[in-house]
């Protein structure tokens, strides 16, 4: 099996180092990832410039672009070979509910799904980043799992580990993404230079976080599993519209 593994925290984040370990063995395992920090980059790729591909000591390989960037150069360009399964992470921090429209971790697991490869964007939900072995262990049962038994379709998987040691975590639950409150208001500062700059603010608390979300499986000592899909259309206003247009 082919592993291509990415992520949005940089290629010298401990959750790469994590999940690159926990995927020792299982196959032939590639690593491209941003050579910065990119969480909040979402699905952009980067077309104002030439991306470059270099190769860390411990054999990661890095890119001067983002998530998107580096599944994309990857998959179509890279690699002699369309890898089986591509897998992003392990994030440090949560991406359920919105965070997943804002999310690099999830834009690198889309990545490798719009061309065609099954993926799992994974995710340690809690920003202490103590238990990423827990998250890794997870990672390692759903690439098992994978090479075992094949989903059968196209498929993109959210997973958000609780930041527990491995004996406390309960399981893995199917859950839908819940809803986060609106965030935090940006924080206004005065830079040394006297401009007045801002910074974005913390992710709002969870709004819609009640049995059978995301947040509600982690909270109670679960991993989540979630699966998504691209196609943002609104089926259930296409009536609504056609009335309002007239159509
Ligand atoms: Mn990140």
């Amino acid at each position: 099996m082919r592993i291509l593994l990415s992520n949005d925290d940089g290629y010298f984040a401990p959750g790469l180092e994590a999940l690159a370990g926990a995927m020792a063995g299982l196959g032939e395992v590639t690593v491209v990832a941003p050579e910065r920090n990119r969480s909040g980059a979402s699905h952009s790729l980067t077309l104002d410039r030439p991306l470059h591909l270099k190769r860390a000591p411990n054999g990661f390989h890095y890119v001067n672009g983002t998530p998107t960037d580096c599944v994309h150069l990857a998959v179509s360009g890279m690699l002699d070979h369309e890898p089986d399964m591509v897998l992003s992470g392990i994030n440090w921090g949560p991406n359920m509910g919105d965070d997943t429209i804002y999310s690099g971790t999830v834009a690198a697991a889309m990545e490798g799904y719009l061309l065609g490869v099954p993926a799992i964007a994974l995710s340690l939900a809690s920003f202490e980043g103590k238990h990423f072995a827990t998250a890794a262990r997870i990672a390692r049962a759903l690439a098992e799992r994978f090479r075992e038994r094949p989903f059968g379709a196209p498929v993109l998987l959210n997973v958000n580990v609780p930041d527990i040691p491995w004996d406390e975590l309960k399981g893995m639950r199917v859950t839908r993404l819940g809803r986060r409150h609106k965030a935090e208001p940006v924080v206004r500062q005065v830079s040394p230079r006297g401009e007045t700059v801002y910074w974005v603010g913390a992710a709002g608390a969870a709004a819609d976080a009640g049995e059978g979300t995301d947040f509600h499986a982690v909270d109670n000592g679960w991993a989540s599993v979630t699966p998504l899909q691209i196609d943002l259309t609104h089926a259930g206003q296409l009536d609504r519209l056609r009335g309002w247009l007239g159509q």
